[in-house]
Formats: C-alpha cells, sequence, structure tokens
C-alpha cells in the first residue's frame, strides 16, 4: 500500500509497466502531456460499426421550438449535456438516432438504464401484448404477471432474500428500505458513504452524499456519511485492492492477500461508528460500485468486515443494486455478489424493465414481517401489469441472449484496451470497473492528480458525441467518464468506441499546444 501519491516525490512516478510510457516524469509543458508513442495530426473521424436499422423519418417539434417549450415549461433544475442538448428520436439496441437521422452509438443507455437494448424486439412485443390487455388494477386484485415476476426475480437472488416489494423509482425503493431498516431495528441511524447516491427524493436526499443534490434547507434526520474507500482518489489504496482487470497505479507493498488500504477505510468506518451514531443502528446502505461518484471500486473485503460491524450495532445491510444489478457487473447477477457478502435489503430499478418505470426491493421474510407490523405500505403502480411483463421479459432475454457472459466479455475487453489509453495518456488517472460498468477518471497530470477541469472534460465529451458516440460522466467535479452500455454491445462497438475516446483526446492535446 503506498500514500496517496499526489504526495509523492517526483521520482516515484518513474515506474511504469508499459513501454509506451517515456521513462521520465511529465514535463508541467503542455507538450508533455502525451507520450512519444501517440501520433499527432493523424486521426480520422473513426468508423462506425454497421447498423441495419432505419429510423423514422422526423415528423415533430422543431428544435428551436423544442428549446423554448423546455426553457418555459420544463424544470430549471434540469440539466442537460451538450450546449446544444441532442434531441432524440429513435432508439434501435445499442443505437440511437436523433432528429436529424444521425446515428449514436448509446455508451451511457440513457443513466445505466436500458440494460438489454433500446426498443428490444421481444421486450417491445411483450409490452404491446400487454398493453392491449391490461393496464392497470391495483394491489386490491390479483393479475398474474406480478406472481409470474415475483416468482422469476425471486429465483434470482439467494435464500433468504426471498420477499419482492415493487414500486417505480429507485428513489421510491430506497425510500422504503430506509423505512425497513427503521421498522425491524427499532433504531433510526443510517450509514453511507460520501459520494454514494441513493436516490433525490426527501427521505433519500439524506442519504445520498453528492453536494450537487444537497439542499440549503434540512432533509431527513438520522443518516451520517462516512468516508468512501476509494482506492484511487481516497487517502489509500494500492496496485491490487480491487475486484477489477485494471488496477490503479499507485504502488503496493502488501502482500497478496492482505490489505492495508481495506485495513485503514475500516478503522474510519470504525470511527464513524463511534463517533457519529447512536450505539444501536438501523443500518448501512452501499451501492456495490459507486455510480454517480464515477465508478468508484472498494478494497477487496471492505464490505464483508463493515456488513459485520453494522450487524453488532444492530443494523441490517441494504446493498443498492439500483446501476449493478441484472448482470451488468458480468462475473455475476448482483454486485453484492461480487464482494462475497449477503444483505439484509437489496434495492433495484433503471435496468430491471430497459427503462420502463420499474422498481423492487426485496428483503427476508422477518424484515418484510416488521414493515407489515409498523405500517400498511401501499404503491398505486407499483407491481402494475405493464411492468411486471416488461420485467419479465427483460429477465429472460437476459438468460436467453446470455447478456450477463457478454456483459462480462466485452467489458473486460474494453476495460484492457481503455488501460492502454490511461498508460499513453498523462489526462487519464485511472480507469477502473466490472463488466460494462467502466469509469475514466480525468486528471491534469498523475502525479498530482487533480481533477481536469471541468470545461476540458465537457470539450471531450462534446468531441466524442460529434464523433458518434455518447458516453456519461460523474465524480464530485465531474472529472469522470462513465461508460455502461446496453449489455448487448458488441466487441466492434468497443473498438469504436474506443478510437473515438483516442481521437477526441488527440484533438483535447492538439487544442492545448495551439
Ligand atoms: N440508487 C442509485 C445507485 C442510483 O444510481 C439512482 C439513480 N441515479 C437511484 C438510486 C435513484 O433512482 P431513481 O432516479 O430511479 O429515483
Amino acid at each position: 500500500m503506498t500514500l496517496p501519491w499526489r504526495y509523492l516525490p517526483r521520482t516515484l512516478c518513474l515506474e511504469t509497466s508499459s513501454p509506451r510510457i517515456p521513462k521520465k516524469c511529465p514535463s508541467p509543458s503542455l507538450g508533455a502531456f502525451w507520450t512519444s508513442g501517440t501520433k499527432l495530426s493523424l486521426h480520422t473521424k473513426p468508423r462506425m460499426p454497421p447498423c441495419d436499422f432505419t429510423p423514422e423519418r422526423y415528423q415533430s417539434f422543431a428544435y428551436t421550438r423544442v428549446l423554448d417549450i423546455h426553457e418555459k415549461h420544463l424544470s430549471p433544475a434540469l440539466t442537460t449535456y451538450f450546449p446544444e442538448p441532442l434531441l432524440l428520436h429513435q432508439g434501435h439496441m445499442e443505437w440511437l438516432f436523433d432528429y436529424q437521422g444521425n446515428r449514436y452509438l448509446d455508451f451511457f443507455s440513457g443513466i445505466v438504464t436500458v440494460s438489454v437494448g433500446h426498443c428490444h424486439p421481444k421486450v417491445n412485443a411483450v409490452a404491446q401484448k400487454q398493453m392491449g390487455r391490461l393496464w392497470h388494477t391495483s394491489c386490491h386484485f390479483f393479475h398474474p404477471q406480478i406472481h409470474e415476476y415475483a416468482e422469476k426475480l425471486s429465483a434470482l437472488l439467494p435464500e433468504p432474500l426471498k420477499v419482492i416489494f415493487l414500486m417505480n423509482s429507485g428513489s421510491e425503493a430506497n425510500d422504503l428500505a430506509m423505512l425497513m431498516a427503521r421498522a425491524h431495528s427499532h433504531n433510526t441511524d443510517i450509514i453511507s458513504f460520501r459520494g454514494g447516491y441513493h436516490g433525490s427524493s426527501p427521505y433519500t436526499l439524506s442519504l445520498s452524499n453528492v453536494g450537487l443534490f444537497k439542499m440549503t434547507l434540512p432533509s431527513g434526520t438520522g443518516c451520517q456519511s462516512t468516508m468512501c474507500p476509494d482506492v484511487f482518489r481516497g487517502l489509500w489504496g494500492g496496485s491490487h485492492c480491487r475486484d477489477s482487470p485494471v488496477q490503479t497505479i499507485r504502488k503496493c507493498t502488501c502482500a497478496p492477500d492482505c490489505c492495508q488500504a481495506k485495513d485503514r477505510y475500516i478503522e474510519q468506518f470504525k470511527d464513524t461508528l463511534n463517533t457519529s451514531v447512536a450505539k444501536s443502528i438501523a443500518g448501512f446502505f452501499v451501492e456495490p460500485i459507486q455510480g454517480v461518484n464515477g465508478v468508484v471500486q472498494y478494497p477487496k473485503g471492505f464490505l464483508k468486515e463493515a456488513f459485520k460491524l453494522v450487524r453488532e450495532r444492530g443494523g441490517v445491510c441494504v446493498a443498492d443494486e439500483v446501476q449493478t444489478g441484472f448482470g451488468r457487473l458480468g462475473s455475476h447477477f448482483w454486485g453484492f455478489q461480487t464482494h462475497g457478502v449477503l444483505p439484509d435489503i437489496v434495492t433495484m430499478a433503471k435496468g430491471i424493465a430497459n427503462g420502463f418505470p420499474m422498481a423492487a426491493v426485496v428483503t427476508t421474510p422477518e424484515i418484510a414481517k416488521s414493515l407489515a407490523k409498523s405500517l400498511c405500505h401501499f404503491n398505486t403502480f407499483g407491481g402494475n401489469p405493464m411492468a411486471c411483463a416488461i420485467g419479465s421479459a427483460v429477465l429472460e432475454v437476459i438468460k436467453e441472449e446470455n447478456l450477463q457472459e457478454n456483459s462480462h466479455e466485452v467489458g473486460i475487453y474494453m476495460l484492457l484496451k481503455f488501460a492502454e489509453l490511461r498508460d499513453e495518456f498523462e489526462i487519464i488517472g485511472d480507469v477502473r470497473g466490472k463488466g460494462l460498468m467502466i469509469g475514466i477518471e480525468m486528471v491534469k497530470d498523475k502525479m498530482s492528480c487533480q481533477p481536469l477541469p471541468r470545461e476540458e472534460v465537457s470539450q471531450i465529451h462534446e468531441d466524442c458525441k460529434n464523433m458518434g458516440l455518447l458516453i456519461g460522466r460523474g465524480g464530485i467535479f465531474s472529472q469522470t467518464f462513465r461508460i455502461a452500455p446496453s449489455m448487448c454491445v458488441t466487441k466492434p462497438d468497443a473498438d469504436f468506441a474506443v478510437e473515438v475516446f483516442r481521437s477526441a483526446l488527440i484533438q483535447h492535446m492538439e487544442r492545448k499546444a495551439k
């Protein structure tokens, strides 16, 4: 394990495993921000993989009218990507088409949501059939779609996680999980990581620890943040801490089966337990990999120890699988499985229904009973026939098309290619992730680890879009690019994405050199 490398003496950055990195420290002059292996001015617009789908002709509002309506009638709190936001018209699997018929490779899938592909034919057919049969009943009546779905979903979770509550959004799911944790434990305090995001409802806002979403007015009470064990940007981290084919460029002196970074972060967790919460707590909420914070991974073994500490205090452990669930991480169907832990409550949304509003909380019979004793939980749309039919079709497609395996294979392939770019470009500080959840953290230089200024990241982002690649952003400083395509993507798609990203970085360097 090493000290944070922004504090390292300059000479320590000499070591590198990549033959493409020049064996010298980055010089502060602009010309040294890329390596000798990078060819300038030779980039051409990368060629998109073919797509045999033809979109319909756009026949709706003109762009200027859309802008006008947006400004006058839609929430000013909504943020859009790009100075000239994209007006999208149609989607087909991993592809999106704008109102002018331009095609984009969608590598963010509507914020990690379109799990099996835009307008997937099987999911569409099921939705259309159900639409003609029954849209809505209420929880006061039975309809077979909810029972079919409950049986299918529960089969994918280990014992004793077998009782399912259905609702419409990730925030609602985490709201309910907070109630459950408190009802079951008879305690109030809940802990979550700094940088963690669990929703924007008034209740979950107090769990989400991303400054941008924090209110100046008081939100819920009883939630405490604790240090995020971020092995790249955090205080400690080394070269074999995380569960990913790509490790940080920090050096490490730990033996293979020990992780001092994990031990130090656990000390911080204990500190929070000893100083900031009551002796008995309600629970701990955690994303197996942080999404909004820029695909942040924790040291291996951290969650196992943290869960034990939480349970010793009477709390329940909640895995927020809103982004990490449904096979996206490749090696496992659920993110908690990648940490070797068994949560008491699992929350899920986004990819659960490929973009149709749906969410779920899964828990043990015991915790479900504790909730039922405290209140009659009711949700008008939760578990409606449309959502359940679509959710069932999504589960079938993931299985039939081996999408978890595809996430694993294409994910590793792409991670390794992006890791090569990290070796090539000084402004890529870290490449991380698992399966099809990848983060690329942009820095001023590898030694300072300072975030690349937002406007520079935005320009690279825009350049990618102009070459036909849509990717996401994350991190407290919006410094991390997030890649989380639908799980149907192919290796040629990944090659195109890597090529576009590389071209955008070269364009960036050329701008800086002028
Ligand atoms: N949890 C996580 C991990 C999320 O990423 C999000 C949404 N970004 C939520 C909860 C909230 O979900 P929703 O926007 O559907 O309320």
